[in-house]
């Protein structure tokens, strides 16, 4: 069990990197989890520590109520809403939460992202939706999070007014869909500058997202 905790808290150590990389993150904002299969902890970013000294081992293991199981300083602000989440979505191995430039100015209008691209056909098989205005210190954004995404095929929800929760069967899928995210915001948003983007068909939608999700990539069989 320790191995597979000290693999995770690499991991998320380096994930939260790809934030700063992907510019989805200023200051000490944004944070990644990851759930520690088969137990009821998570792993996650220390509150207020610089992305520059963020260590495997300043990362936090807390149960799924957000109480420090192993860690010297407090864990993220958000650490109720990762373990919300993890506590209602048996499937979710991974949580990311951004405040990335576009998705959260789609956030601040209370406005939807159409899905009118491809790309966003093949990540999200929809609209990334917008969840309700909810503030931190209680279970609502957690709550907020789940109910948005309950039945929805979106990995990615614009918290009215925040800023974006993504999930994933593991945290690099949740990252990826943080990247993903902020990509199409800002290009539909600068397509809306000269215009309408066109809507694509529900039938197109469910046929890319299909095949994104299920014959895309490279096979395990060819590795
Ligand atoms: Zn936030």
């Amino acid at each position: 069990m320790s191995d597979t905790i000290d693999l995770l808290r690499r991991q998320v150590c380096d994930l939260h990197r790809e934030l700063v990389r992907y510019g989805l993150v200023v200051w000490t904002a944004g944070n990644v989890s990851a759930r520690v299969p088969g137990e009821d902890l998570l792993v996650i970013k220390p509150s207020g520590v610089d992305y520059d000294e963020l260590t495997p081992e300043n990362m936090i293991l807390c149960d799924l109520h957000g109480n420090v199981v192993e860690g010297e300083h407090a864990p993220s602000s958000d650490t109720a809403a990762h373990a919300y989440v993890y506590r209602h979505r048996p499937d979710v191995g991974g949580v990311v939460h951004t405040h990335s430039t576009y998705a959260s100015a789609w956030a601040a209008r209370g406005e939807a992202v159409p899905c009118v691209l491809t790309a966003m056909a093949d990540e999200f098989g929809a609209e990334i939706p917008i969840g309700p205005f909810a503030l931190i210190g209680d279970d609502s954004i957690g709550r907020g999070i789940v109910e948005t995404l309950d039945g929805h095929r979106s990995p990615a929800v614009l918290m009215k007014s925040h800023g974006v929760f993504t999930i994933g069967k593991d945290a690099k899928a949740a990252v990826k869909a943080a990247v993903m995210c902020e990509d199409v915001a800002r290009t539909v948003h600068i397509s809306r500058q000269l215009g309408e983007p066109l809507p694509i068909a529900q039938d197109d939608i469910d046929r890319l997202n299909y095949r994104y999700q299920n014959v895309y990539g490279q096979r395990p069989a060819a590795r």
